[in-house]
C-alpha cells in the first residue's frame, strides 16, 4: 500500500519503491533519478522533456535506436498473431524454428544448433550446465573447472558471476568453487617494464599452459572469453592473444566459448567479435544486439562438433532437463528475426564499418588529453581511460570519482556515457548519424575538460 506521504515527483516515486541495481546510491541521492518515457532515433527523453544522446546504446544493445519502427510492427504484428508459447515437450513456435535457421546461416558454423534464454547471464549459466552435462555423459564427471579471466563479464547469476571477473562479487560470497580467472589480457595496463606486446602475449598464452597442468585438463569443463572485454572497461585482446591460446585449447580438448552478448551482430565492425579477431570458437553466447533491445533474449550458439555431442548426451537420457518458460518465445524470436535482418540489410552494420573510422578519429584526439592515458577500442566500443600521470599511467585518486563525475558532466549537456572504472565508454547505437557523433565527442571534450581542471 502507498502511504497518505507517498512522493509524487517521478524522481521521488521512483526512488520509494523501486529497489535500484547496479547504481551508485549516494549519486542518487545527489542528482536524482532520470525517469525515461520514450526515445527518438539514438536520443533517451524523460519526463521533464529533456533530450539525452545516449552514447551507451541503453546497456550495448538498442543498436537500432530506440523507436525503430519496423522494429515496432515486428513485434506488434507478431502480438497480434501468437503472443506466448514455450519451447518444451515437443513443441514451438514457428518463429523459432526459423530464428534457429537464420542464427545457423549467419553464425561461423555449419550446421549450428541454438537454445534459448532470457538473457546473456542465462545464456551462459546454460552453457555451463550443457558443459557439465555433456562431460558427465562422455564419462569425464570431474570436468567441471570453468576457466574466464580477471575483468571478464559475463552476468549475474550466481554461475555468471562467478564467472564474471571482478572484485564487487565478493559481497556475494562468490566466486563459487572450481570457477578460476586467468590474466586480463590488457598490455597497455598489465604489460610489464621492457616487455613488447608479443612477449605479453607469449606470457598470458604460458599463464594458461600452467594453469592447465595445475588444475588438472581432466578437470576443466570450458573456456569462457568475451572477443573484446565489454564491461570490464572496453579491453581488446593483445595482438594475436586469441591465436596463442585456442591451440592450447583445443590440444586439452577444452571447449572455447565466445561470448559475442556485446560484440555479436555487427558492434566490432563483422558479424561476430571472433570474426574480427579470427578465432572460430566451439560455441557462441548471444543476447543484447540479437533483439537491438527490444526484447530480453539470449541464445546459445552451439557448434557442429559441440551440437552433435549435446545431441548424443541428451538421447543417452532422452532429455536435455533445462529450459525457461520464455525459452524461444514467439515474439522474442520474431523481434530477432526482424533485428538480425534492420542490423545486416537495412545498413546499420555497414554505418558501423564506414564511420568507424570517424570514431576512432573522435577518440583519438580526445585522448591527447594530458589526462587521457589510452583510448581503446574495436569499431562502436571504445574507451578512454583517465589517468593522474600520463607517463606513468597513474590512476587518479579512488575518491575523486573523476569518471563518474565526467559521466554526470556529460549527462548535464544532454549525454548519456558509462564510467567503467576510470574509464568512459562509449558504444553508441549503429544508427548514429555524423553529425551525432560530432555531437557526442564535443559534449565529452567539454566534459573533460571541466572535470580535468577541477582535479588535476
Ligand atoms: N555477457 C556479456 C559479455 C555481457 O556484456 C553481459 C551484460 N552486460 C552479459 C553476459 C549478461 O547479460 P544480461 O545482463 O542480459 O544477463
Amino acid at each position: 500500500m502507498m502511504t497518505n506521504d507517498s512522493p509524487n515527483s517521478w524522481d521521488a516515486r521512483a526512488a520509494a519503491h523501486s529497489f535500484y541495481g547496479f547504481t551508485d546510491l549516494p549519486t542518487v541521492a545527489e542528482r536524482g533519478t532520470i525517469v525515461v518515457t520514450h526515445g527518438e532515433g539514438p536520443y533517451i527523453v524523460d519526463t521533464e522533456g529533456r533530450r539525452y544522446l545516449d552514447a551507451n546504446s541503453g546497456l550495448w544493445n538498442m543498436v537500432a535506436g530506440f523507436d525503430h519502427p519496423g522494429m515496432i510492427a515486428a513485434a506488434q504484428a507478431q502480438y497480434a498473431r501468437f503472443p506466448g508459447y514455450h519451447a518444451f515437450f515437443g513443441r514451438m513456435s514457428d518463429q523459432t524454428v526459423m530464428l534457429s535457421e537464420k542464427l545457423a546461416e549467419v553464425s561461423p558454423f555449419d550446421n549450428a544448433k541454438v537454445f534459448y534464454t532470457n538473457s546473456g547471464s542465462e545464456a551462459n549459466d546454460s552453457m555451463v550446465k550443457m558443459l557439465w552435462f555433456l562431460w558427465a555423459s562422455e564419462g569425464q564427471p570431474q570436468r567441471r573447472k570453468i576457466l574466464t579471466r580477471v575483468n571478464a563479464y559475463h552476468g549475474v547469476t550466481a554461475v555468471s558471476a562467478s564467472m564474471t571477473g571482478k572484485p564487487y562479487n565478493a559481497v556475494f560470497g562468490l566466486p563459487l568453487d572450481g570457477f578460476v580467472h586467468l590474466s586480463c589480457p590488457h598490455y597497455w595496463r598489465f604489460g610489464q617494464e621492457g616487455e613488447s606486446e608479443a612477449q605479453f602475449t607469449q606470457r598470458m598464452a604460458d599463464e594458461l599452459e600452467a594453469t592447465i597442468a595445475r588444475e588438472g585438463a581432466d578437470t576443466i569443463a570450458g573456456f569462457f572469453a568475451e572477443p573484446v572485454m565489454g564491461a570490464g572497461g572496453v579491453i581488446p585482446p593483445s595482438e594475436g592473444y586469441f591465436q596463442a591460446i585456442a591451440p592450447i585449447l583445443r590440444r586439452h580438448g577444452i571447449p572455447l566459448i565466445s561470448d559475442e552478448v556485446i560484440t555479436g551482430f555487427g558492434r566490432t565492425g563483422n558479424t561476430w567479435g571472433c570474426e574480427t579477431y579470427d578465432f572460430v570458437p566451439d560455441a557462441i553466447i548471444s543476447s543484447k544486439n540479437l533483439t537491438a533491445g527490444f526484447f530480453p533474449m539470449g541464445a546459445v550458439i552451439l557448434g557442429e562438433a559441440l551440437a552433435d555431442r549435446m545431441q548424443r548426451a541428451a538421447e543417452k537420457i532422452e532429455e536435455f532437463p533445462h529450459g525457461f518458460t520464455a525459452s524461444g518465445h514467439p515474439v522474442g524470436c520474431a523481434i530477432a528475426l526482424k533485428a538480425i535482418d534492420v542490423v545486416m540489410n537495412e545498413g546499420l552494420a555497414d554505418n558501423v564499418r564506414r564511420l568507424t573510422p570517424r570514431f576512432e578519429a573522435g577518440m583519438a584526439r580526445l585522448a591527447q588529453h594530458p589526462h587521457i592515458g589510452e583510448w581503446r577500442g574495436k569499431g562502436f566500443m571504445g574507451a578512454l581511460e583517465a589517468v593522474a600521470d600520463k607517463a606513468t599511467k597513474t590512476p587518479f585518486a579512488g575518491h575523486l570519482s573523476v569518471s563518474e563525475r565526467i559521466a554526470n558532466a556529460c549527462t548535464d549537456q544532454g549525454l548519456i556515457c558509462r564510467p567503467l572504472g576510470q574509464s568512459i565508454v562509449l558504444c553508441p547505437p549503429f544508427i548514429l548519424t555524423e553529425a551525432q557523433m560530432d555531437e557526442m565527442f564535443t559534449k565529452l571534450e567539454t566534459a573533460l575538460d571541466k572535470v580535468f581542471a577541477e582535479v588535476a
